[in-house]
């Protein structure tokens, strides 16, 4: 292997070539005709399989929201568990405990504000964020302060702030996603998501109000995580966060908001751990994932029952060729992404002794739309062995092999120098429905659905069969 890596170096330094190059014979090495040939199929029949599709329907539509620790979680763990053993892999429940965070009553008026009609109010659209604390049951009343940034918070500072509800109203920039930078621009405004909370209650607010974290206009609020300010933090729409920007460049806003959700003590929870063993190297794992948990809002379609129905098509359209890997195959299906991360971290510290043996990760977590291909995080000189498998995934579109973030629940294995690998899906409309109550079974297209099924299994298909495995971050 150093022997080939040397090669590739030397040969891009020479013709100063942006990329290095394989040779053919490089290639052929890596890459036996067997293998070559069973990529086009292990890719047909993925994209022709409807299993993922119908674990997509039981996951979303049978199951449910599936918030870590709630009880559909648990049946979900269940669910994938028998169906992949059913598959006929080896299944390990991982335990990891989890948060418990309850939603409770979420109701929010304006009760006085320039121009009002005498004995009215406005009621505003929001949702509570993960981690939120509780007002008291009738709710709490409170001056609303406007603020656009972090920077503008800290200049007014603890003086104009104390005893406000703030509200960072920051736009989530539709054509920025539009134009394919989707996570660039949910990563703008998720910032005051996660940390608007702590910021705010450090400064004496007693609420924290984010401007929903999406596109789409529907007055629809956006869940998701928020760090635990020890105040009540919610998720206010778009439409709503401009009305009261508005009135309140008029003059003060006063809002009457009632949050009660619980946070309970931590819960057992489980990491569904699936090996279909490899012939060869059974040591050597290659990890195709999604996560399992979801937001409680909606049934948690795109976000991420499809990425878990994706890795195990990968495993069905194996066993369905009745194909034997020569590396370990793993399917995993990550616990409690959205609100700690304890279930990679758990993985992490439980498999520590064996990362080495950790060839490849897989993840799928940005929905199911049509794949372009796959952000990688690998070393330089791992990136020209994977022609061959662009050359068969460029028949679907999904050739694409570009450096970037690769998913969060496989990150701890991409820090410590495991290949990995991100399915690219178009999100230009993913963060519309991501963490609402629309992220339904619907949203989801079943040949779009399919196509990641197909780049995921052809992807872990060649992982697992390659001559040696691809080259690690040092
Ligand atoms: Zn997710």
């Amino acid at each position: 292997m150093k022997t080939l890596i040397a090669t590739l170096l030397l040969s891009s330094s020479l013709l100063c070539l942006a990329q290095p190059q394989a040779s053919e014979a490089d290639l052929n090495k890596f890459y036996t005709p067997e293998l070559l040939a069973q990529l086009p199929q292990v890719q047909q029949a993925a994209l022709h399989s409807n299993y993922a599709l119908q674990q997509l329907d039981h996951l979303t539509n049978n199951i449910g929201p599936r918030a870590a620790g709630s009880p559909q979680a648990q049946a979900a763990v269940e669910y994938v568990a028998g169906e992949l053993r059913r598959l006929g892999l080896q299944v390990k429940l991982e335990k990891v405990m989890v948060p418990h965070w309850v939603r409770g009553l979420e109701t929010a008026e304006l009760v006085q504000y320039p121009g009002q009609a005498r004995g009215t109010h406005q009621r505003l659209v929001l949702t509570a964020l993960g981690n939120s604390a509780a007002t008291p049951s009738d709710g709490i009343t409170a001056d609303v302060l406007v603020v656009s940034s972090f920077h503008e918070l800290n200049r007014l500072g603890a003086d104009n702030v104390r005893g406000k509800i703030v509200l960072f109203n920051v736009p989530f920039d539709e054509r920025e996603a539009e134009m394919g930078l989707a996570g660039e621009a949910y990563g703008t405004v998720s910032r005051y998501r996660g940390g608007g909370g702590v910021a705010a209650a450090r400064l004496g607010a007693v609420g924290a109000l984010v401007r929903a974290a999406g596109g789409a206009d529907f007055r629809i609020a956006h869940t998701g995580y928020s760090a635990p300010a020890g105040i009540p933090s919610a998720s206010i729409t778009a439409e709503d966060a401009e009305l009261v920007a508005r009135l309140s460049k008029e003059g003060p806003v006063r809002m009457h908001l009632t949050l009660t959700p619980a946070t309970y003590p931590d819960v057992e929870s489980y990491n569904v751990v699936a090996d279909l063993k490899g012939s060869e190297h059974p040591e050597q794992v290659v990890i195709v994932s999604g996560h399992l948990d979801s937001w409680d809002l909606g049934t948690g379609a795109i976000d991420d029952a499809a990425g878990v129905a994706i890795a195990m098509e990968t495993a069905n359209v194996i066993q369905q060729l009745k194909l034997h890997p020569k590396r370990t195959l793993r399917v995993v299906a990550w616990m409690d992404e959205e609100l700690r991360g304890s279930g990679h971290d758990a993985y992490f510290k439980d498999h520590q002794a064996d990362i080495a043996n950790h060839v490849a990760a897989i993840e799928s977590d940005s929905g199911a739309g049509h794949p372009a291909g796959f952000q990688t995080a690998i070393p330089p000189e791992a990136a020209p062995l994977l022609r061959p498998i662009q050359d068969v995934l460029r028949a679907q579109g999904a050739a694409a092999m570009r450096p970037g973030h690769t998913g969060s629940d496989i990150a701890p294995l991409s820090k410590a120098g495991v290949p990995t690998f991100g399915l690219m899906q178009d999100t230009r409309h993913y963060f519309d429905y991501h963490h609402t109550a629309a992220d339904t079974f619907d949203k989801v297209d079943p040949s779009e659905l399919a196509e990641n099924a197909a780049a995921m299994a052809t992807l872990a298909w060649a992982l697992c069969n390659t001559d040696q495995p691809l080259p690690r971050a040092k």
